[in-house]
């Protein structure tokens, strides 16, 4: 009887140690299918520009008689999907940075309205070469703490976005607004629009809507999540919400002084 108690005691030790370290555990091992999850989709991203370009060089190269109009057309290919690879790896590069916390911030006190003049300029002719507008509505004077290289970029991946998901014809609008002590940078555009079961995703690392027309534009799924980040690293938070009639409008809400009051720098990585 002894035995068979010691033995069920034993048994039931076990059972506990192994119940125990799945517990602790889980946190480790969900990080790291994350982790997993991360590489997998980011080869699978890497692959597909790489086969086109391998393929066209292949056909440039075993093919050397074909018309020029033809040979034209594939360096033309091969070398959009090389710009591909191109924004890829430096969006990488960001998040690589942002999962490291090693990026080396600059923020400095900004005449919001000006910066956001000197920013949005060169956008106006790209997207006139679109058909489409691009307008600064006209902002108030005031300064907020931010790093403008950062802001910079964020402007870069709203208006982007904005321009690659609206019609030609459509307007694309940029404003800044002070509310409560905080200040907004709202892009907003005329364009698909994002059903609600989508705003929450949006955010996430390669999730698309539509796959096939993000591609199609250029896109890789990653430009919300590194805005997220930089919104993260300014201590404000970033939405999305209709546009009237359509479309959307993106807002990031950030504290004048994000370097005010902190106790705490641990910044919310893009997920
Ligand atoms: P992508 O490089 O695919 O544009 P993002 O992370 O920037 O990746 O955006 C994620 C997805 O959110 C896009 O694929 C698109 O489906 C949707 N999206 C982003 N901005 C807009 C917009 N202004 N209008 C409509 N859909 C948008």
């Amino acid at each position: 009887v002894m035995l068979i108690t010691m033995g069920v005691f034993w048994l039931l030790s076990i059972l506990m140690s192994m119940w125990m370290s799945r517990l602790t555990m889980r946190p480790i091992l969900r990080s790291w299918g994350r982790q997993t999850e991360f590489v997998g989709n980011a080869a699978h991203e890497l692959r597909t520009p790489l086969t086109i370009i391998q393929n066209k060089l292949e056909l440039l190269l075993t093919k050397p008689n074909d018309k020029i109009i033809d040979q034209a057309e594939n360096i033309a290919i091969a070398s959009s999907e090389s710009q591909r690879l191109q924004k890829l790896t430096q969006d990488l590069l960001a998040l690589a940075r942002s999962d490291s916390n090693t990026l080396q911030t600059n923020f400095e006190a900004t005449h919001v309205a000006q910066f956001l003049d000197r920013t949005v300029e060169p956008y106006t002719e790209i997207a006139a070469s679109q058909g489409k507008k691009l307008v600064m509505e006209p902002v108030a004077d005031f300064k907020a703490t931010l790093d403008q290289n950062l802001i910079h970029q964020l402007m870069n991946i709203l208006i982007d976005n904005a321009m690659k998901y609206s019609p030609k014809g459509s307007t694309i609008t940029v404003t800044a607004k002070l509310v409560n002590r905080k200040w907004q940078l709202i892009v907003a555009d005329q364009g698909i629009g994002i059903q609600l079961a989508d705003r929450k995703r949006i955010f996430d690392r390669f999730y698309r809507v539509d796959t096939s027309r993000s591609r199609q534009t250029g896109g890789n799924g990653l430009g919300l999540s590194i805005a997220q980040w930089i919104v993260s690293l300014h201590h404000g938070t970033i939405a999305v919400r209709d546009n009237q009639p359509h479309g959307s409008q993106f807002v990031a809400t950030l504290p004048l002084n994000p370097e005010n009051g902190l106790t705490s720098r641990h910044e919310k990585k893009p997920k």
